[in-house]
């Protein structure tokens, strides 16, 4: 009822019918008692919500003043506040997680086909973002060439399933691991990070292989791989590599490359008689 005096108040009317005949000036001539009574209200099923009743032409009829009650409506708009929080709090840690610059359209329609092996790995690439969408945890690894599109089709992968609504990470591996060196000796960010990272529907590492600089970073950073893909379980994971198996092996780890295998298939685009394995380390 408070609501209801007050928008009465507001419009200068202090009766009920008054207001009523407001709204319904042609009403006049056929009703002939109108009050306002506490109804059903469609969401918390009390008689909570203010309607008016109106005798018209001899009939009782009722007619809604709100949708819902006013306890109901506060309610929503409470929930409503709490939701916009914990999307703009996601969408702080996706600032923090999200490497694609707005203004980069890389996706499927503008992904070059040079020849039969790239035109088949974009197709791949689609169709896995489909199964994705159909529900489907899977993980993904696209080997090749630099100057192949690896990166450019992982990105139109993650740019489609966040455009769908997906919660999307996209990071370099270089990124990646800075990320965990700067957390050394910090528990409640090491904390934040792994809540943060396992919590994606999807990861895009980009450019696995990289972020081993020195061979005798090898040992940490293979057992950081095996935790990051032992976090990921359960969530589907993208990595992109210039690395073949082989040379992957030695830049992650036997544990680190038998664990990503896990779940995973593979898009494969080398350029025959080129031969990478040459720079595995600085
Ligand atoms: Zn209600």
């Amino acid at each position: 009822m408070v609501i209801a005096q007050t928008v009465f108040e507001l419009l200068g009317v202090r009766r009920v019918e008054d207001m009523f005949f407001k709204i319904h000036p042609d009403y006049i001539k056929h009703v002939s008692e109108v009050r306002m009574e506490k109804v059903d209200c469609p969401r918390c099923n009390q008689k909570t919500k203010d309607a008016w009743v109106y005798c018209y032409d001899g009939d009782w009829l009722q007619e809604n003043v709100w949708p819902i009650c006013h306890e109901c409506e506060k309610a929503a708009y409470a929930k409503d506040a709490g939701a916009k929080l914990v999307q703009k709090h996601k969408d702080v840690i996706d600032g923090d997680w999200y490497f694609i610059r707005p203004d980069d359209t890389a996706g499927f329609k503008n992904f070059e086909e040079m020849n039969v092996a790239t035109g088949a790995a974009k197709q791949h690439a689609a169709d896995y973002v489909k199964r994705l969408m159909d529900g489907e945890v899977r993980n993904l690894r696209i080997s090749g060439t630099p100057g192949t599109g690896k990166t450019h089709l992982a990105k139109a992968v993650a740019r489609t399933l966040r455009h769908k609504g997906k919660r999307v990470a996209f990071i370099e591996s270089v990124k990646l691991f800075d990320k965990i060196k700067g957390m050394f000796g910090n528990p409640v960010a090491q904390e934040r990070f792994e809540d943060h990272f396992k919590k994606f529907d999807l990861v895009v590492i980009d450019d696995v292989g990289v972020e081993t600089h020195k061979e005798d970073e090898l040992s940490w950073s293979s057992k950081e791989w095996v935790r990051l893909i032992d976090l990921r379980y359960g969530k589907s994971t993208v990595y992109t590599t210039n690395f073949d198996k082989e040379s992957l092996r030695k830049v992650i780890g036997a544990r680190a490359l038998s664990r990503m295998n896990e779940n995973t298939e593979d898009i494969e685009i080398f350029t025959p008689g080129e031969d990478y394995r040459e720079k595995l380390f600085y």
